[in-house]
């Protein structure tokens, strides 16, 4: 060991101890994996192998003297570390430690090392013997390793959510297979029930029909007195009979109408139609039911020869249900106006009324089949719920539309477009 207060090796003499002390000095010296040097009891270094200059980048010459804090980093001085290192080992024999130390051209290395108290034989400290591994390399596989570790960790991770996942959504997939399995099964179910309470409906109403026409008809042979004289008492009875008899047949007419649509029985004879011809056919249907109840018809004239692509018996339709309805629901005094239009390729017919209104939150439902504002079990009403049904699905037979705006209290206008014939 290079030792600044002892002599140097070679100067010992040739009796035993003495080469074994040699020997050990030398070993010392040259050992290089190990950074081995002696500090005097205050800390200054006073002895440095070859290990230490390998190190820590100081020759011997350049750090016999100084202070062995040197070898320390900023954080360590500040919370005195080489201080209370020197005192763990003076108290307790030695102090071990690991930790970043500093070589001379200022990098780091991660030291394990080891602070003994060197004392003679009366016990009095003479100083400290200090022993430093370079461990950086150590501890960087540790990381690595450590990192790896941590890495397959997180893959594992990755993985075994990624399963879960999958297992969920693979769940899911199946659970909405056999909801949609379920609906399908309930749709064909309603397909079916819904086309058998057509037929029903279609056959009841057209067996309906034949007694009632037949009531009919010999009400009006009885009225004419053919059958002999009629007293004025009876021929009230029988007007009574026949305008009942005309109520149910209409009520017949509108389900037996309207199931046949359901059930696809219907066919449309599309043609270019003259939208006022087909106006005022009805107009003219409907005109005594107006004057009767004092509501004023009016027609907005455009000018245009207005022709749309639709079937004329049920356009006539459409527009009979929707004038019924505006005289049904206008007090007497109100105004009906109709009107036509071009938006774009489409014509639009418009029906307005000053009658009663329809609340906004019923503007959707009054086209569902049996839907009529304000009836219920205990207020029946004239009529059937089904003629706004029945507009609606045939003007979307011949690819239109039927809309509706309102205001409870001040009026509707209906509205009915069909596609321009050019
Ligand atoms: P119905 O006339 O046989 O009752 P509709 O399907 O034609 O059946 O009409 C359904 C309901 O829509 C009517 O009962 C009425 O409440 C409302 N409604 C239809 N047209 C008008 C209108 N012009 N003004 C106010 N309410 C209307």
């Amino acid at each position: 060991m290079i030792n600044a207060n002892e002599p140097q090796p070679g100067t010992a003499s040739s009796k035993a101890p003495r080469q074994t002390d040699d020997l050990h000095r030398l070993l010392i010296e040259r050992v290089e994996e190990y950074a081995i040097f002696a500090l005097d009891p205050d800390g200054y270094v006073l002895s440095w192998n070859a290990g230490a200059e390998r190190l820590k980048g100081y020759a011997a010459s350049e750090i016999i003297g100084r202070h062995f804090s040197v070898f320390y980093p900023a954080e360590d001085l500040a919370t005195d570390k080489p201080g209370q290192e020197l005192r763990t080992a003076a108290t307790t024999g030695r102090a071990e430690d690991e930790g970043w130390r500093l070589r001379k051209d200022g990098t780091r290395f991660w030291a394990s090392l080891l602070i003994t108290a060197l004392r003679d034989k009366s016990g009095e400290l003479v100083g400290f013997g200090k022993v430093t591994r370079d461990l950086t390399e150590r501890r960087a596989a540790q990381e690595r390793s450590l990192e790896s570790a941590r890495e397959i960790a997180a893959q594992q991770a990755a993985r075994a959510m990624a399963e879960k996942r999958s297992d969920e959504m693979q769940a899911l997939a199946g659970k909405l297979r056999d909801q949609a399995e379920q609906l399908e099964r309930q749709s064909i179910a309603a397909g079916v029930a819904n086309r058998a309470k057509s037929e029903f409906l279609a056959a009841m109403s057209h067996e309906l029909r034949t007694p009632l026409n037949a009531i009919g008809g010999y009400t009006q042979l009885l009225q004419m007195g053919i059958a002999g004289p009629v007293t004025p008492e009876q021929q009230k009875q029988l007007d009574r009979i026949q305008r009942s008899q005309q109520h149910l047949l209409s009520v017949i007419n509108d389900i037996l109408n309207f199931s046949r649509i359901e059930a696809g029985q219907i066919d449309y004879r599309i043609e270019r139609v003259a939208i006022c011809d087909a106006v005022e056919s009805v107009v003219t249907m409907i005109t005594p039911q107006a004057d009767e109840k004092r509501v004023a018809l009016r027609m907005e004239h455009t000018g245009l020869p207005l022709t749309a692509m639709a079937d004329l018996q049920k356009l006539e339709q459409i527009i009979l249900n929707l004038l019924s309805n505006a005289v049904k629901f206008t007090a007497p005094g109100g105004t009906i106006s109709l009107s036509c239009a071009v938006e774009g390729d489409v014509v639009a017919l418009s029906l307005s009324d000053t009658g009663i209104g329809i609340p906004a939150d019923q503007l959707e439902d009054i086209f569902e089949p049996f839907m009529q504002v304000g009836r219920s079990l205990a207020t029946p009403k004239e009529g059937t719920g089904l003629g706004l049904a029945i507009s609606r699905d045939l003007a979307r037979g011949m690819d239109g539309a039927l809309t509706v705006e309102s205001r409870e209290g001040e009026g509707s206008t209906f509205t009915l477009r069909l596609p321009l014939a050019r």
